[in-house]
């Protein structure tokens, strides 16, 4: 499903991803923990290429990342993205925003797409909030209208990047329900988050990232249990 080789990222001088090769199979939940500035969220961005790499390639499904056009367009609708900041257009109903992608870069009928809007916020348990604004919504409930507006392209793989990370304490369940529902339902899910209840879980396999690698990859259990390496050690103990 996604496939990374030798991805270098460079910002000016500072080597951000250092030859990472990363396989993440149909299906797989990948939890991506790491310190600050390790890199976790500019290997989310270079999945969707909202962030150019310097080497390596990035394939989805086989068919490598183009450069740029439509080509890199019509790739990166497969790929959700949702960010720690909701990213919703202010000035559209909660409903446009679900709409929004599909009528412009699908090319559904604004009916069929209503609908089928209608249908992904009911399963995110906001329905009731279509026609308000964003900001006449609490956070959580902005988060999930942000985690609909992603599946409402149908993609093959969502990235969350931090997703819970900017939400009242109260409100981060709602939206990690949301999340391991998808992850029971089978989506291809490569999440950086620090809430290790989610990690053991929901997820498959845990990255751990120090400096722009990946020091440590397996299975939660294990890694919980007994981290290999010093960084992740550490790391373990700052936040359990
Ligand atoms: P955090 O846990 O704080 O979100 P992260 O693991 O997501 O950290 P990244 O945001 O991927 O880390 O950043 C990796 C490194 O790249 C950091 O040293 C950061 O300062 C640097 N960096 C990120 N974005 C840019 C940018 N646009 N320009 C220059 N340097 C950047
Ligand atoms: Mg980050």
């Amino acid at each position: 499903m996604i496939r990374m080789s030798a991805v270098d990222k460079f910002f000016g001088s500072l080597h951000v991803l250092r030859s990472i090769d990363l396989e993440v199979p149909k299906g797989q939940v990948v939890v991506v923990l790491g310190p600050s500035g390790s890199g976790k969220s500019t290997l989310c961005r270079a999945i969707n290429r909202l962030e150019p790499i310097n080497g390596g390639t990035i394939e989805i499904d086989g068919v490598p990342l183009p450069a740029e056009g439509r080509a890199l367009a019509e790739l990166r609708a497969d790929v959700g993205m949702v960010f720690q900041q909701f990213n919703l257009f202010a000035h559209k109903t909660i409903l446009e925003n679900v709409t929004l992608g599909p009528i412009k870069v699908r090319g559904q009928n604004r009916d069929e797409a209503q609908r089928d809007a209608m249908k992904l916020l009911e399963r995110v348990g906001i329905a009731d909030q279509a026609a308000k604004y964003p900001a006449q919504l609490s956070g959580g409930q902005q988060q999930r209208a942000a985690i609909a507006r992603a599946l409402a392209m149908k993609p093959k793989v969502m990235l969350f990047d931090e997703p819970t990370s900017a939400l009242d304490p109260e409100m981060v369940n709602e939206v990690l329900d949301v999340m391991t529902g998808l992850a029971d339902e089978g989506m291809t899910m490569v999440v950086v988050t620090h809430e290790m209840g989610f990690a053991r879980r929901a997820a498959h396999r845990v990255l751990f990232m120090a400096d722009g690698e990946v020091v440590e990859d397996g299975q939660p259990e294990k890694f919980f249990a007994e981290p290999k390496s010093e960084r992740a050690k550490d790391f373990l103990g700052k936040i359990l």
